[in-house]
């Protein structure tokens, strides 16, 4: 679980193959002296935390650092409205997809740090927004990245399995990370994994997503539809690199089994986003559900899905505390996941903030958007 090894002048520690930890070898040397490794690793003042497969500075929020899991878009928790809560327990993608809507992996030029939550802070917390949403609620663990780097993802699934109300937990995944043994372990906890699998041909593959194994990703598919959860294939068309691919993906999902009780094809357009990666024009909506509709005729199956495919339906939603428009003070509490934000606490939210200001600053600042609950704002 902690691995650690001397580079330069520094220390550095591997904890659970995700969290580095780096301190000048001088002055570990001098807290070695008084201290357990354990004992350095958490108080150091003089450290840094990093992701270690992003390499950006890695922040953990655990209930003690009053970062506020509901507000911001990248960690914490994400209420739209409905009985399906999004879950975002980590950032930072060990792919680096060349039509990645959030620009993540190592290549990103617009991420700025990485946030983990602690498993026992995020478990408090959905236990009363769940109790708030009632029963049958949805835990969708996605999120900018690759969910299963999440390094506490076995103790957090069991335990969120567990919570009274909650009726599906279902996990979207690239696969590089999973294998027999890690889906043994988590198949008594999730009800679906949704598997972006977007070319079957190895060359293709490697020009969109770089370093990557069709052959293992396929394998991990056939094993998870023959677990105890189900699976869905959810490939990003991207007209001009995939075409020829996604009715290859389409037999290969009916194939192996996907869809047992959900559909098994989840078929999503590729959109460029303003901080994601672009690559070339995308499909007129139309033309997408027409081609979507001719596939469904020639194999069968259910394409064009809305969310009642997926058990959805309206639910309260936990009331916003800020307005669009308002002006705020509050203290920058950590960088931000954007170059040019940082993230200030208030009112018991998390608030992205474009700034310059350091952390530690008070900043004062325009909410200017308050969409399903996640606040932007922008100094004034
Ligand atoms: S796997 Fe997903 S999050 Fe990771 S780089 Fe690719 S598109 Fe982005």
């Amino acid at each position: 679980m902690l691995r650690e090894r001397e580079e330069g002048g520094e220390k550095v520690f591997i904890l659970r193959g995700l969290i580095e930890i780096r301190i000048p070898k001088d002055v570990y040397k001098k807290l070695e002296k008084r201290h357990s490794k354990e004992y350095i690793i958490s108080f150091a003042e003089e450290k840094k935390v990093l992701n270690r497969v992003t390499g950006r500075e890695l922040v953990f929020i655990t209930k003690e650092s009053g970062i506020p899991l509901f507000g911001h878009s990248a960690f914490g928790i994400i209420d739209r409205g409905t009985n399906l809560l999004q879950v975002r327990n980590v950032t930072g993608c060990n792919l680096n997809c060349i039509f990645c809507s959030v620009d993540e992996g190592r290549s990103s030029r617009t991420r700025n740090a990485d946030f983990i939550v602690d498993p026992d802070y995020m478990l408090e917390e959905l236990e009363s927004v769940v109790e708030f949403k009632g029963e049958g609620v949805e835990l969708h663990l996605d999120g900018q990245g690759e969910p299963f780097l999440y390094p506490y993802m076995e103790y957090f699934l069991e335990r969120a399995s567990k919570i009274k109300g909650i009726g599906v937990v279902s996990i979207q995944s690239n696969g590089t990370l999973l294998n027999d043994e890690k889906i043994s372990a988590i198949e008594d906890y999730v009800t679906r994994i949704n598997l972006s699998i977007s070319s079957l041909d190895e060359k293709t593959a490697k020009t969109l997503h770089g370093l990557y194994s069709v052959k293992k990703v396929k394998e991990v598919a056939e094993m998870i539809a023959n677990s105890k959860m189900d699976l869905l294939i959810a490939p990003v068309w991207i007209p001009g690199y995939n075409n020829k691919e996604i009715p290859k993906i389409i037999e290969f999902a009916l194939e192996i089994g996907a869809g047992k009780r959900y559909p098994p094809l989840g078929i999503q357009k590729y959109i460029p986003y303003r901080y994601g990666r672009k690559v070339g024009k995308s499909m007129p909506f139309k033309e997408f559900y027409q081609k979507l509709r001719e596939y469904e005729k020639e194999y069968g199956v259910k394409l064009v899905l809305s969310p009642e495919d997926f058990g959805m339906e309206r639910r309260p939603r936990l009331e916003c505390p800020f307005r669009r428009g308002e002006r705020v003070r509050a203290r920058i509490v950590c960088e931000g996941r954007l170059k040019g934000e940082k993230i200030c606490v208030a009112r018991n939210r998390s608030i992205a903030v474009n700034t310059d200001r350091k952390v530690g600053d008070f900043v004062e600042f325009e909410v200017v958007s308050t969409k399903d609950g996640i606040i932007v704002g922008v100094e004034r």
